[in-house]
């Protein structure tokens, strides 16, 4: 197994004109260089600004330290379908990572484990690393259904030809987040175990290089305790990525 490095990776969902997108990257991009070298000499760090703006973005940073994604992808390279962005045409613009499967996609867009799956395996295809995500709502929580959900979801969502390396998972419980509400540490701790044990079962040994990200109301505050547990290999942020001083301080804390 190679040192895991962390990903911090910032989620910007619909926010952001291009005046405070181009801003922000900027400062984390010149923080990445000069202040926050130490942090940079060890983690990667990520922004996935919404579609609009991922082409000024990743233009802005070119020669950085500092990542750029998408926040999704549609399955196929190109064709009919009206309002959808291609892996192709993310990679084309300079990303190297997209987000599939996150909660609210799911949730809102209706998508599937086999929707996901198929998103991630074209997200290899072209030549991204997916970050795949995963997570159960309260009510599955509250029914003691969290680690078959997720042990369902990671074998649905994962494509054929995933390693250790090119895959990320994030664990993102639905309930925590942009809900100022987190999991216990034990509960992290142990649902991030059973993500890597259920990983081996198709990665084999490669799973012990596999990130798994905890996101779900990662602040500055909690940041140093989640990431702090052993198998928590960065973390997933979404309203704390909007500031720099916070998204700073929370890869700090890593
Ligand atoms: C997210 O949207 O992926 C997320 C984790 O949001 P927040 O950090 O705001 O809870």
């Amino acid at each position: 197994m190679t040192a895991r490095r962390a990903l911090i990776a910032g989620n910007w969902k619909m926010n952001g004109l291009r005046a405070d997108g181009l801003a922000l990257a900027k400062d984390l991009a010149a923080w990445l260089d000069g202040e926050g070298r130490d942090a940079s000499n060890r983690l990667d760090m990520l922004v996935c600004p919404p579609a609009t703006l991922v082409a000024l973005v990743a233009e802005a940073v070119t020669g950085s330290r500092l990542a750029v994604g998408g926040q999704d992808c549609h399955a196929a390279e190109a064709g009919a379908h009206t309002g959808d962005t291609s892996a192709w045409m993310l990679k084309d613009l300079g990303c190297g990572f997209v987000i599939v499967g996150h909660s609210e996609r799911r949730t809102d867009h209706g998508e599937s484990d086999e929707t996901v799956r198929a998103k991630a395996a074209a997200a290899l295809a072209a030549g991204l690393v997916p970050i795949i995500c995963i997570g159960e709502t309260e009510a599955e929580r509250d029914a003691g259904r969290t680690l078959a959900v997720v042990s369902r979801q990671i074998n649905g969502s994962l494509p054929e030809g995933a390693t250790g390396t090119n895959v990320v998972i994030a664990y993102e419980p639905v309930w925590a987040i942009g809900t100022g509400r987190t999991p216990t540490t034990e509960d992290v701790a142990e649902v991030h175990a059973r993500i890597r044990d259920e990983a081996r079962g198709r990665l084999g040994a490669g799973a012990d290089d596999l990130r798994i990200l905890y996101g779900g109301s990662v602040k500055p505050g909690n940041a140093a305790e989640l990431l702090g547990l052993a198998d928590v290999d960065g973390a997933l942020v979404g309203g704390a990525s909007l500031k720099a001083a916070d998204f700073q301080a929370i890869a700090s804390a890593s």
